[in-house]
């Protein structure tokens, strides 16, 4: 077997994020059938595993698909929008942009509500949109990873639902490093990946739909068929994938969950996300000429955003990249898209400090020293 020819960087970006060397070994573990009892000695532990960390209701079903987080994104628009209704995409960045998007090239009556980069989303302005376009379904971002924004996922979905709506959720970003706040929001779905705070690699997209939105889907036609949150049932019941799963992931998925669950602890696991955010912000708030870009109180426990010092620019930040992975780190330096349009406006790029999954306060803090000094050598 070839060495490998890479070296190993410290990954700092949105995700994919570090994977602990416990969960890299565990790929290593035997292949088994997926339709066989030695399934379920892996993937029941999962299944009640992001129950837990979902703190999911009972009358709530998990489903695994196989893809990412946005192929449980589009399930939910394939299952739960029918082809008379309109879906109201609440955006506060790319992602809530991205989930327009999806539900457009999915032939969906789509409107947007799009809030300005940095802001959260407010129930005003959304109670506003769904008087004027009458939505059947609102589907919200819980996390923004473009944008460092957290919103108020509970309050938004409870006025969602006060309007008689259908809310759905991205929870991509932040799942396994905040609470899902399903219990308290009703949400119809939510919807989530492997490869962000979990600290997996990518593989799986991972729903957890209310019985609700079970009712709801049977009343939708053309759901598709990986899409169909239905057709997943059955599977799911027995701890099941509909189609064949990444056995490898499926393994190091088990190690994982049982270590967040029973070693590390959900509620601990939360505290030191909400720990690593403050670090990140205090570096912001004590470097020269960075400042904060999501709006105070909204702001994510798993991505910190940074407006970059006057006078930098995109490429600049581009370079600190370079300096950053002469050091061993793998530095993000804003999602393009955002950077290419504040910079067209006249406005100084962003930067990302991803600290989701199973990065610890210790390694952010050598993070932040490398590039106290990146930014400081330029
Ligand atoms: C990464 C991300 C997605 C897309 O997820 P994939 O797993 O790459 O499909 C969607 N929404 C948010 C908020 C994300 O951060």
């Amino acid at each position: 077997m070839p060495d490998a020819p890479f070296p190993g960087l410290k990954l700092f970006i949105t995700g994919p994020t570090y994977i602990r060397p416990e969960v890299r070994a565990a790929a290593a573990w035997p292949e088994f059938g997926h339709r066989d009892a030695e399934n379920a000695k892996r993937f029941r532990p999962i299944f009640e595993d992001l129950a837990a960390i979902a703190d999911l209701p009972q009358d709530y079903k998990t489903i695994l698909f196989l893809g990412s987080g946005s192929t449980a994104m589009e399930a939910a628009i394939r299952s739960l929008v029918a082809a008379d209704e309109t879906v109201l995409h609440v955006s506060v960045g790319a992602f809530g942009d991205m989930w327009h998007k999806i539900s457009l090239e999915n032939g969906k009556n789509a409107a947007l509500l799009a809030f300005e980069p940095g802001r959260a989303a407010d129930v005003a302005s959304i109670e506003a949109a769904m008087d004027e376009h009458k939505p059947a379904v609102v589907a919200i971002t819980h996390n923004e990873t473009s944008t460092g924004v957290a919103n108020d996922v509970v309050a938004l979905c409870r006025a969602v639902k006060a309007r008689g709506a259908l809310p759905i959720v991205d929870g991509v970003s932040i799942f396994g490093g905040a609470p899902t706040g399903i219990r308290e929001s009703g949400c119809a779905m939510y919807c989530t990946a492997t490869q962000k705070s979990l600290g997996l690699h990518a593989g799986f997209g991972i729903g957890f739909v209310s019985p609700e939105a079970v009712d709801k889907a049977k009343h939708v036609t053309a759901r598709g068929h990986a899409s169909d949150i239905l057709s997943h049932l059955g599977r799911a019941a027995k701890f099941q994938t509909q189609s064949t799963p990444n056995g490898a992931l499926g393994n190091q998925m088990f190690v994982q969950l049982e270590y967040i669950v029973k070693e590390e602890g959900i509620a601990a696991r939360f505290a030191r996300h909400e720990a690593m955010r403050d670090m990140a912000l205090d570096f912001v708030a004590a470097e020269p000429g960075l400042a904060a870009f999501a709006q105070e109180g909204f702001r994510s426990p798993t991505v910190t955003t940074a407006v970059a010092p006057e006078g930098t620019s995109f490429a600049d930040l581009k370079d600190v990249k370079e300096t950053m992975r002469a050091k061993g780190y793998l530095f993000d330096p804003g999602y393009a898209k955002l950077n290419e349009d504040l910079e067209a406006a006249g406005k100084r790029p962003i930067f990302r400090i991803g600290h989701m999954g199973d990065i610890s306060p210790d390694m952010l803090r050598g993070f932040l020293d490398a590039l106290g000094e990146a930014l400081a050598g330029r």
